[in-house]
């Protein structure tokens, strides 16, 4: 089974609860339909300007995690019409951060959760 944790964005953390990233990950669909069994290990909160980001991958990698899901409105806003990757979410350097915690921690990096953009294929660092 593979185990995987999440990275959120401060932005966010007061107003979602990740509660349809819980459901994907339950129903292995969205960013999470590569796996045919897959169980969370953690969740931890990225804080701007990202300097954190690695420290919490070495924590989550110690916990058993193979990849970190980066939540899907980091690149990718909600619109009227969907979300859309392409008129950017809460973070302008997310890509940067996710190469970075593979290439320093060697986990499997992958941009995407639930909700994802019509069209889109999650971004993976691996
Ligand atoms: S660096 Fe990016 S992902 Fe991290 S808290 Fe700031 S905007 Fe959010």
């Amino acid at each position: 089974m593979a185990k995987i944790a999440m990275m959120r964005c401060e932005k966010n953390e007061n107003k979602c609860p990740l509660t349809d990233d819980f459901t994907c990950i339950d129903k292995k669909v969205q960013g999470f339909e590569k796996y045919d069994e897959c169980e969370l290990v953690g969740v931890f909160t990225c804080r701007c300007p990202g300097d954190n980001a690695v420290g919490l991958a070495k924590i989550l990698k110690s916990k058993g995690a193979e990849a970190i899901h980066f939540v899907t409105c980091t690149f990718s806003k909600k619109t009227d019409t969907g979300w859309d990757a392409t008129d950017g979410g809460f973070c302008d350097h997310i890509e940067k951060i996710a190469e970075k915690v593979h290439s320093e921690k060697g986990l499997r990096c992958v941009l995407g959760t639930a909700h994802l953009p019509e069209g889109y294929t999650p971004k993976v660092f691996e």
